[in-house]
């Protein structure tokens, strides 16, 4: 067992979770020393380990108190939480943040030929899952008598190999359905990627770290919607200047050395300027319109 003071983090340790996840702990500034191979991987800098998993492993670990904290798809929790429910073993965590990436749904699709007519049409049919348990619910709700066929992979060729009619599956841009032959019919769980803690109370140092964390986390998703826009205004329009930025709260006027008649403007957008703005921008006689990214951010 390793040192039960180090905060203990499971990621996927390989996979659509694993390079944001590790970019998330870089960027609130945990330093790692990943090795490819491993399952633990230390932090320089702070008294955290990573334990690199499989992600169905992941809420497991979290729920039994393994690990202290989980990145995860709300996919696998939610349905490792229904499994848990279901045989009766305990499922307690903590969502701490949803986060900005791993996006995607949990859809029934069908083969192209199959006359989809509503959930109806599923009735006494078989669909293959990875997620029976999210499939079943979504039977359950809607009274539909179908079977989930439990499947770990290759999903998508279930119905052309005959083993299932339909099949539900993650679905982010649909290429893949739409190179099997499939068509997306009902979307029954839209997931993100979220941080999750163990149920009960931390160590004291433990708890500290996470508390100076979360509002990182929150500057780091912050930062990514955020844009810092710099321009230079003619006075007599700065009212039309400003009510065309996008947005923004109140900008920074500051004035120009060696013109009466000119200001810099300097604000921090929550989205970005469009082309079209910065046209209208420049037709009211702006100029040096700079749109850039923000790296951090703090209240
Ligand atoms: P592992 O070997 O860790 O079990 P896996 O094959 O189960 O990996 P991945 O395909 O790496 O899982 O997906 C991990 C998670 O990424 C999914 O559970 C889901 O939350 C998220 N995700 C985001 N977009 C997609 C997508 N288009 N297809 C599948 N998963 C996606
Ligand atoms: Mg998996």
């Amino acid at each position: 067992m390793s040192d039960s003071n180090r905060l203990r983090i499971a990621i996927q340790k390989s996979g659509r979770l694993s390079d944001d996840s590790i970019a998330l702990l870089k960027a609130i500034g945990v330093k790692l020393q990943i090795r490819d191979r491993l399952l633990i991987a230390h932090a320089t800098n702070l008294p955290i380990d990573l334990l690199r998993v499989r992600d169905d492993d992941i809420p497991g670990l979290v729920m039994d108190g393994v690990v202290d904290l989980g990145f995860i798809g709300e996919n696998e929790l939610e349905e490792k939480m229904l499994e848990r429910k279901a045989s009766g073993k305990k499922f307690e965590f903590k969502t701490l943040r949803r986060l900005d990436y791993g996006g995607c749904r949990l859809s029934i699709a069908v083969p192209n030929e199959f006359d989809y007519k509503g959930v109806q049409s599923l009735e006494g049919k078989k669909v293959a899952t990875t997620y029976p348990f999210l499939l079943e619910r979504f039977f359950k709700e809607n009274n539909v008598n179908a079977s989930a066929v439990m499947l770990t992979g290759s999903v998508e060729v279930a119905p052309r190999a005959g083993v299932a009619h339909a099949i539900c599956d993650l679905v982010s841009t649909g290429a893949t359905l739409e190179a099997n032959g499939l068509r997306e019919e009902e979307e029954i769980f839209q997931s993100k990627a979220v941080l999750i803690q163990r149920a009960g109370e931390l160590p004291e140092a433990k708890a500290q770290l996470i508390n100076r964390f979360l509002p990182r986390i929150d500057g780091v998703m912050q930062a990514k919607e955020s844009k810092y826009i710099m321009l230079h205004a003619p006075k007599t329009y700065l009212e039309q200047v400003k009510s065309l930025l996008p947005g923004s709260g109140n900008p920074t006027v500051l004035p120009l050395a060696g013109s009466d008649d000119t200001v810099a403007v300097h604000v921090v957008s929550s989205e970005t300027l469009f082309w079209e703005t910065m046209e209208k921008l420049k037709a009211l006689g702006c100029s040096s319109i700079l749109v850039m990214p923000i790296e951090k951010m703090m209240g």
